[in-house]
C-alpha cells in the first residue's frame, strides 16, 4: 500500500510523521502550483469550490508518483465537503485511475467506522495507531508554535529574507526527516533559528486576524501566501484555525465526550445560533474574539461559491459595526490574479495602519 493525502498547509508534516511511525510508505504530493490547480479544475465540476480542485490535482500528481491509496478526512455536515471523497473517487475512475480511498469521518459521525478505518491503516494494531496519533498531534502543536513565532518575528525582523530562507530550508529538510522524533527535532531547530534573528522589539505592528473557510486560510497556496505578504508589510497576523485546532475539536474532544468549538459557538450565538455547515459559527466566533482582544482589522478568506462562508460574509458587516473593526473580504478561485490580490492587501494594511494612528493621536489630544 502506497498512501497519499492532499495538501492543506502544513498538514502533510503531521501526516508524514504519523505514517512514518506506523511504518507505512506515504507519498507527499508535490507542493501545489498553478499547474496542479489547472489539472484539478479541468476534471472538476465547474462550480465546485477551490479546495476540491486543488485536492484532485494533488491526487493525480501523487498517483503519477506511484500512490495507490488516498486518505482524506470526511464529514456529514451540510456543505460540499461531505461528498468530496466519493465524488473525487468517481472522477479519478473516469480518468482511468483505480485507487482505494479511505475516508476518515470524525468519530462523532460513527465511532465504529472511525476505528475500523484506523485499524485498516495500522494493519490491525489500533493500540499502536493511538500512540502514533498522539505523536502526530504533538507535531501539530509544534507547528502552531513555529507559526506563532513567525507571526511575531516577520513584521519586526530587520532582514525578512532570512526568515524566508530559514522556512525554505525547513520545508526542504522536513521531506527527508523520518518519523515524528526527527520531525519534532527539526521543528525545534527551526524555531531556535527564527528566535535568533535580529528584530525591532520597539515596533508595535498592527494586528490582523485571519478568519474564513478552513482550507483556504490554512493552505498558503490557495490564499496566495496572505500571512507572509501581510507580515512583510509590517502586520502581525494570527490565523484563527490550524490543523491542530481541527484535530483537537474533531478527533480528540469527541473521544473525550467534550463539546467541540465551545467558545466560538458561544460568541457566535447572537449572530448565528445554529450550525449551518462548514465553519460558519467558528468564523463568526473568531471575528468577535479578535475584535474583543484588540485586533486592528480582520481578513475573511473563502473560496468562490463556498456556501457556509457566504453566510458568514453576510453577518460580518454587523460585527464590523458592533465592534468598529474593519474587515477585508477576499474570495479566491482559479481566476484569482496575484497583482489585484496584493493591491487589496496593501490598501487594507494602509487603511488599518492610518486608522490606528488617527485613533491614538485623537486619544492623546483628549488626554492633554
Ligand atoms: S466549507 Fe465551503 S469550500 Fe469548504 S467544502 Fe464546504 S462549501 Fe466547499
Amino acid at each position: 500500500m502506497k498512501l497519499t493525502y492532499p495538501h492543506m498547509g502544513e498538514a502533510y508534516i503531521a501526516a508524514k510523521a504519523m505514517f512514518d511511525d506506523l511504518g507505512i510508505e506515504s507519498i507527499i504530493p508535490p507542493f501545489s502550483t498553478q499547474s496542479t490547480l489547472r489539472l484539478g479544475a479541468k476534471e472538476s465540476p465547474e462550480s465546485v469550490c477551490l479546495p476540491f480542485k486543488i485536492m484532485l490535482g494533488n491526487y493525480v500528481r501523487s498517483i503519477e508518483e506511484g500512490a495507490d491509496t488516498i486518505v482524506i478526512t470526511g464529514s456529514c455536515g451540510p456543505c460540499r465537503f461531505g461528498y468530496y471523497g466519493p465524488l473525487q473517487k468517481l472522477i479519478l475512475e473516469d480518468m482511468g485511475y483505480d485507487v482505494d480511498m479511505i475516508i476518515l469521518d470524525p468519530p462523532r459521525e460513527g465511532i465504529n467506522k472511525f476505528f475500523q478505518n484506523i485499524k485498516k491503516l495500522s494493519g490491525g494494531e489500533s493500540h499502536k495507531s493511538f500512540k502514533v496519533f498522539l505523536s502526530a498531534y504533538k507535531v501539530c502543536e509544534q507547528i502552531d508554535k513555529l507559526n506563532e513565532i513567525q507571526y511575531f518575528v516577520r513584521p519586526r525582523a530587520k532582514d525578512k529574507a532570512k526568515i524566508n530562507s530559514i522556512m525554505h530550508r525547513f520545508r526542504s529538510q522536513v521531506l527527508y526527516a523520518k518519523g515524528s522524533k526527527e520531525i519534532s527535532d527539526l521543528i525545534e531547530k527551526t524555531m531556535d533559528q527564527l528566535l535568533t534573528l535580529d528584530i525591532d522589539m520597539e515596533m508595535k505592528p498592527i494586528k490582523i486576524g485571519i478568519i474564513g473557510e478552513i482550507y483556504t486560510i490554512i493552505d498558503p497556496f490557495s490564499n496566495l501566501n496572505a500571512e507572509d505578504r501581510l507580515g512583510d508589510m509590517g502586520a502581525e497576523v494570527h490565523r484563527s484555525m490550524t490543523v491542530r485546532d481541527w484535530a483537537e475539536n474533531n478527533l480528540i474532544k469527541p473521544l473525550k465526550r467534550e463539546k467541540p468549538y465551545k467558545l466560538e459557538k458561544e460568541l457566535s450565538k447572537p449572530y448565528l445560533p445554529v450550525l449551518i455547515g462548514g465553519h460558519t459559527q467558528q468564523c463568526i466566533g473568531h471575528a468577535v474574539n479578535y475584535a474583543r482582544s484588540g485586533y486592528d482589522g480582520l481578513i475573511q478568506i473563502y473560496p468562490m461559491s463556498c456556501m457556509p462562508e457566504i453566510v458568514s460574509r453576510s453577518i460580518l458587516p454587523q460585527i464590523e459595526k458592533d465592534y468598529g473593526i474593519p474587515i477585508l473580504y477576499l474570495i479566491v478561485d482559479e481566476q484569482t490574479g496575484e497583482a489585484g490580490y496584493q493591491t487589496r492587501l496593501e490598501a487594507f494594511y494602509d487603511y488599518v495602519e492610518n486608522r490606528r494612528r488617527r485613533q491614538s493621536s485623537s486619544k492623546q489630544a483628549q488626554s492633554t
